[in-house]
């Protein structure tokens, strides 16, 4: 046991401190600073066992010849004899090396001797009695037996299990002084990795580096405000936000902004993405939301940051797998923190989700995250902006126009955006320009939105077939009224499609007519209609069409109350981006509902088919012109396709008449 506590002064675990509590801060400790520890403490055993209880020298194997000459040079003390066993101490030591007896063994080491054992040969005669007296050598009674120390013997086979059981014993300790729980603290695991951004990182975010979504920025720039001079507003008894919640789809600078909040505040801010709480060890996360929140109040002001609150924030029982409860725990510990602090404290906490709507109640409660900024996709103006920053070091032509560009992406998000600058400044580079051309931008974005060209080789019929398919969709793009205008028409393959009819609004549409959207599904099905019209047969090639047609009319009938054998009720779930309509295990409606759903969307989309066909009969002049065009040159531009056909642009949409 002694050794155990000369273990710890010993200064190889560093011991912790309670008085200073920046030094207590948690740091954790890696498996392989672990193993590393492990083997100082088996080292240090070791060198303790043979530096205190030094090992009684094991006797060595000697010839019978050394000893005899050694008793004749005076050098042997003592001897004792057992049948044909003698062993004996030497008086000084003999460096003895064992002869090599034949070619297969090895020559020995030589070995500095003071104890030996050696066996009398058979033919000794008494003469040896004679020689050892006349050597003064003393023949003893009982055998030389050096004790070994029983602490040594202990400590050799002991020492090092003793030793891990105080490690073991130090570390569960050390954890639960850190708020870890078992073994999830012992590992490290328990504390949070939250980043720490300071106003001195190096990459520094700013305000002017977030641009377009103004109305969140303003609310966050208070929010700085409130925490560089909190008297400004506690004046007149008001108190912080506690907690503020950044709601947006993914890309439009959700995270951006917190960084900014951070670069621009001059507080710690300690950032942590929520998925990073959750892990396979029940009470992990929980522990590190403790952990954070501990940290946050010790350094305050402080901002934290939450990214991806869904991840964890999901209303408690929407759980299924068997993460749920580590998740719901983990919630609850952030209830429990937000709860445990006044914002008198100076701590803010910033989350951030693209699903507010999945989140649980509780977290939204005032107290909690009760203020919320939306943070929208950008409107035209504010994608000006957003260009502008990210065009900053990006050299432009002269009669480069951000404004056509800007246009040119409706619904892109600031993520959407950057990765359009990046694209453009890759092509040009790739054709040796010295500056970037809205061509450029332009051919860029068709390339993230329509895939990249592929070049496989078709046969004369496909690319016949496909260019009346294209041709079909292109020309209900101009004869449909309401239908976005056509952009470009292309047989050259690209990303997964064949051939390619690019529309897209020429404004920002937040709101569908339902005429828009009829006239989605009649230009979606214009590919097939085109193909039956001229070749009188089908093929696979109106899959995605047909697809996203389906789409709409079902979004029409079970969403948007557009059908009036069913009327405005509500018969499917708010779609998620992510994870699909679901309907969790059971139909909210009868059987009898579902059969009429699916007669409604069937009833739409042959409308709409009956139309495209009629529509394409009626042009059948110009879908052969376009066709051959295609043929001809594969792709053409929206002033191409109106010289060949001959057709004005697709009237507006009459907004009187619905
Ligand atoms: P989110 O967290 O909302 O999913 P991010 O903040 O991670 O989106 O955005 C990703 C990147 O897109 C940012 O790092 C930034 O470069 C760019 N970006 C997004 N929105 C904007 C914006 N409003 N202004 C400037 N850049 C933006
Ligand atoms: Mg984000
Ligand atoms: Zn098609």
């Amino acid at each position: 046991m002694s050794n155990s506590r000369r273990q710890k002064n010993s200064g190889i675990i560093p011991e912790r401190s309670g008085k200073n509590p920046k030094q207590a801060k948690p740091t954790p400790l890696p498996l392989g600073k672990i193993f590393l520890i492990f083997w100082i403490l088996l080292l240090v055993n070791y060198l303790v066992v043979n530096v205190f209880f030094p090992d009684a020298e094991i006797p060595v194997k000697i010839p019978y010849t050394v000893f005899k000459e050694e008793v004749i040079k005076n050098n042997v003390k003592a001897i004792y004899t057992k049948g044909e066993l003698i062993s004996g101490e030497f008086e000084k030591k003999v460096t003895y090396t064992p002869p090599i007896l034949n070619s297969k063994a090895e020559p020995g080491e030589s070995k500095e001797v003071s104890n030996f054992t050696t066996i009398l040969p058979s033919f000794a005669d008494e003469s040896l009695e004679a020689l050892l007296i006349e050597h003064r050598v003393v023949i003893l009674a009982d055998p030389i037996v050096e004790e070994t120390s029983i602490f040594r013997s202990i400590l050799t086979y002991f020492g090092p299990v003793i030793l891990l059981i105080l490690f073991y014993v130090w570390l569960f300790r050390r954890s639960q002084k850190q708020g870890g729980i078992g073994l999830g603290g012992m590992m490290g695991i328990g504390q949070s990795k939250a980043k720490r951004f300071d106003q001195e990182n190096a990459t520094k975010v700013t305000f002017d580096d977030v641009a377009g979504i103004d109305e969140a920025e303003n609310e966050l720039v208070e929010i700085v405000d409130f925490l560089r001079n909190p008297e400004k507003y506690t004046r007149l008894g008001g108190t912080a936000p506690k907690g503020v919640l950044l709601v947006g789809a993914p890309g439009t600078g959700k995270t951006l902004l917190a960084r900014a909040v951070a670069g621009e505040s001059g507080v710690p801010f300690f950032s942590m993405s929520a998925s990073e709480f959750v892990e396979m060890i029940v009470g992990v996360g929980a522990a590190r939301v403790r952990d954070l929140f501990k940290t946050a109040r010790e350094n305050a002001p402080a901002i934290i940051f939450i990214d991806e609150l869904d991840s964890i924030g999901r209303s408690r029982g929407q759980y299924i797998t068997s993460g749920g409860s580590e998740q719901e725990q983990t919630l609850n510990q952030i209830l429990t923190e937000m709860d445990g602090f006044s914002s008198k404290e100076g701590v803010i906490v910033l989350a951030a989700t693209n699903q507010p709507d999945i989140l649980d109640k509780a977290l939204l409660r005032a107290g909690r995250f009760d203020r919320r900024v939306v943070v929208n996709p950008p409107d035209k103006t504010g994608r000006i902006e957003i260009l502008k920053v990210h065009t900053r070091k990006v050299p432009l032509d002269g009669k480069f126009s951000l404004e056509e560009v800007a246009s040119a992406t409706p619904g892109f998000t600031g993520a959407d955006l950057k990765n359009l600058v990046n694209e453009a400044a890759l092509l040009a580079a790739h054709h040796e320009a010295e500056k970037v051309t809205n061509k450029d931008f332009i051919d860029a974005l068709e390339k993230i939105v329509l895939g990249p060209e592929r070049p496989i080789l078709l046969s004369h019929q496909d690319r016949e077939r496909i260019a009346y398919h294209e041709s079909g969709h292109a020309i209900l793009g101009l004869v449909v009224p309401g239908a976005d205008p056509v952009n470009r028409v292309t047989i050259v393959p690209r990303g997964q499609a064949l051939g390619v009819t690019y529309q897209r609004p020429d404004s920002d549409k937040y709101n569908y007519q339902e005429m828009y959207l009829r006239a989605r599904i009649t230009g979606m099905l214009g590919g097939r209609a085109a193909e039956e019209i001229v070749f009188g047969t089908k093929t696979t090639g109106a899959e995605k069409d047909i697809e996203q047609a389906t789409d709409i009319a079902r979004g029409m009938v079970t969403r948007w109350g557009m059908s009036k054998e069913l009327g405005m009720v509500q018969l499917a779930p708010r779609q998620n981006e992510y994870l699909g309509v679901s309907y969790g295990g059971t139909k909210p409606f009868s059987e009898d509902t579902a059969k009429k759903i699916d007669m409604e969307v069937l009833k739409i989309i042959d409308e709409c088919h009956k139309e495209s066909l009629r529509l394409l009969t009626l042009h059948r002049k110009q879908l052969d012109a376009l066709a051959n065009a295609l043929l001809e040159r594969e792709t053409l531009d929206e002033q191409e396709i109106l010289n060949v056909t001959g057709l004005p642009p697709a009237p507006e949409l009459d907004s009187k008449k619905i």
